[in-house]
């Protein structure tokens, strides 16, 4: 693929995310043949952020935290998961907290396009945990507690 292909790709993929090019961007894209896994890696390029308790905008950034992983829906039918190093910024408000990633809620690791399509399967649906559960790959635990948060009955 050429240089200017990668940078429209990576344009699409930043847009389809919903991601402000002005504060994240899709570093590069990783597929991994073997396990049949899409890996986006975002990289944070603002100097202020979102308080994660709050919602104040325009926090500066404190400090940048270990890379972590978040399930998004899949891919052409592969698994996709976001991977990025989150950051704390340093509210007038709240004090040091982690930023509000545009992606997921605070302490999920889905993103929450995938959290909307699990609960739309829940709820409109009316599919079982274990079905919806097996249907995403997801163990049924973690599904069931993914349910607890919108509300489904478990
Ligand atoms: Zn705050």
């Amino acid at each position: 693929m050429s240089k200017s292909n990668i940078e429209t790709a990576q344009a699409l993929t930043a847009e389809a995310l919903g991601l402000n090019g002005d504060e994240w961007e899709v570093e590069r894209c990783e597929f991994d043949v073997a396990r049949e896994e899409l890996s986006v890696f975002l990289n944070f390029t603002g100097q202020r952020s979102t308080c994660g308790s709050c919602g104040r905008r325009e926090c500066k950034v404190y400090d940048t935290q270990t890379a972590k992983q978040w399930r998004h829906l899949n891919f052409l039918h592969c698994r996709t998961m976001l991977r990025a190093a989150s950051h704390r910024v340093s509210c007038p408000s709240c004090g040091v907290r982690a930023a509000q990633l545009p992606w997921a809620r605070q302490r999920s690791s889905y993103t929450l396009g995938f959290e909307y399509f699990v609960a739309r399967l829940l709820g409109a649906n009316r599919l079982p945990l274990s079905a919806v559960a097996s249907l995403v790959d997801e163990p049924y635990a973690r599904i069931r507690r993914l349910a607890a948060h919108y509300g489904k009955p478990s």
